[in-house]
């Protein structure tokens, strides 16, 4: 008997790895579009230009296709000549108020809070000039934003509620409106912290990584009992306060070992989170947990599942508060050429314990980050040569991949430690929003109107 070779596996990313840098082919079931990468600009195609133009992309003939696409009234734009700046003013600052943490989650970027040194408290003196730093730079009616993390920042109470209402109070000397923002596991708040949420009006983001089971497992005290009890209950608190004006979202950082969003996602939904957002691991500092290859095939899916769910309940007039869904419909709407994925070493510092500045929150105590104190201030040669050195521009193979302006090249905390692992989840979960967008132009315009204008 002869044994008969099936030949390679067929590659499951095929329709969504860059050809051309300037046009993608998306097919969205019904319709099939060319989306143009520097216009963001979709346009539906006939199926007998579809073949064409499949066919040289397929045989590699990218030219061809490109001037098919101008021929069929595409204009294709030059990628932008970007010139990085060399500073960008503060807009928003997050304050390690405690590099120290009651619980012990294996994949943490904190590494429980302590961001591989010795658990520390950040001084009330030290927020306050952290936010002299931020409020006396900027321009009355320039937002600007507070953000507290962690480890978990409800370890330092003192530290928190001072600096709350010291930043208010200058903000409104200068008249400059300020928002805050906390990351917290939401084991520990008490109801002096909720009616300090209430009465600032926090976007509160809750770490919390599933339901019971696949919280517990990744989300344990110290002790190693699992938080989700005491989560739960702190959450049923939180969504209870009278007349509430602070928000409360979900952050599920997705692990190999808690993919199953499409079980996950309804019950986070039912625990009445404002908002969910699932968000891949890909870099530890112990490598535990982190998402490799198969995993991230296996999470596009999920999520693909998940942005289904999403598009079944617009058909029953409701959008579902799902985050990575709702932010990537709006970023394709609003289609902007940005050259960095966030603020990170720009408009934005995470601000360590002792007073050390870094490109965000992630780099806390970390030289790859380090761009200056509170006392001198940014460094303004580091700074000037991140900005040089980070943006999207410059970033290989970036500069040719189609969901460039979808991605920004990808989170730089990620990319310096890890590379680039999850291009392909990227890409992937690109395609199928920009397939989403066209389907719910056509279908549910009301919807499409909410979700931009949110
Ligand atoms: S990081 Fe983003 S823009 Fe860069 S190649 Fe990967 S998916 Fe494309
Ligand atoms: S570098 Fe990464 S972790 Fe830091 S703010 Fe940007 S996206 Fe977030």
């Amino acid at each position: 008997m002869s044994v008969i070779d099936a030949g390679p596996a067929p590659d499951r990313h095929r329709h969504t790895r860059p050809r051309s840098a300037k046009i993608h082919l998306i097919d969205d079931g019904v319709g099939k579009y060319v989306f143009n990468v520097e216009k963001g600009s979709l346009h539906s195609l006939a199926s007998t230009h579809r073949a064409s133009l499949e066919s040289a992309m397929e045989f590699g003939d990218i030219k061809r296709a490109e001037l098919m696409a101008s021929g069929l009234g595409l204009d294709i734009m030059q990628p932008i000549n970007f010139k990085p700046p060399k500073t960008v003013p503060l807009k928003a600052i997050s304050l390690a108020v405690a590099q120290k943490c009651n619980l012990g989650c294996s994949y943490c970027y904190a590494e429980q809070g302590s961001f591989g040194g010795n658990s520390e408290h950040m001084l009330p003196s030290v927020a306050k000039a952290s936010i002299d730093r931020l409020i006396n730079q900027s321009q009355a009616g320039e937002a600007v934003t507070l953000a507290f993390m962690g480890g978990e920042p409800l370890t330092n109470c003192k530290t928190l509620h001072a600096s709350c209402e010291y930043a208010a109070q200058q903000a409104a000397k200068r008249e400059v409106p300020i928002g805050f923002t906390m990351t917290t596991n939401a084991t520990l708040i008490k109801p002096e912290d909720i009616a300090l949420f209430q009465k600032y009006k926090f976007t509160l983001t809750v770490s919390i990584d599933g339901l019971k089971e696949e919280n517990d497992a990744l989300r344990p005290f110290l002790s190693g009992k699992g938080s989700f009890d005491r989560l739960s209950k702190n959450i049923k608190a939180l969504l209870a306060t009278e007349n509430r004006v602070f928000r409360v979202l979900a952050r599920v950082t997705v692990t190999p070992k808690n993919t199953n969003l499409p079980y996950i996602m309804p019950g986070l939904l039912a625990m009445g989170f404002d908002q969910i957002m699932f968000s891949p691991m890909l870099s530890s500092p112990s490598g535990r947990d982190q998402m490799q290859a198969e995993d991230l095939d296996k999470l596009l899916d999920q999520l693909i599942l998940c942005g289904e769910a999403f598009y079944a309940a617009l058909e029953k007039g409701k959008i579902l508060p799902l985050a990575n869904v709702t932010t990537m419909l709006a970023r394709i709407h609003n289609y902007k050429r940005e050259q960095y994925p966030c603020g990170a070493g720009g408009g934005y510092m995470g601000v360590s314990a002792k007073g050390e500045l870094y490109a965000c929150h992630r780099f806390v105590d970390d030289e790859a980050g380090h761009m200056g104190d509170i006392s001198s201030g940014v460094d303004l040669d580091k700074q000037s040569s991140w900005l040089a050195q980070r943006n999207l521009q410059s970033q290989s193979p970036c500069t040719t991949c189609w969901a460039r302006y979808l991605c920004s090249g990808s989170c730089h905390y990620e990319t310096i430690k890890r590379g680039r692992p999850a291009c392909d989840y990227i890409r992937g979960w690109a395609y199928h929003c920009l397939a989403l967008y066209t389907r719910i132009s056509r279908d549910h315009g009301w919807a499409l109107k909410q979700l931009v204008a949110d």
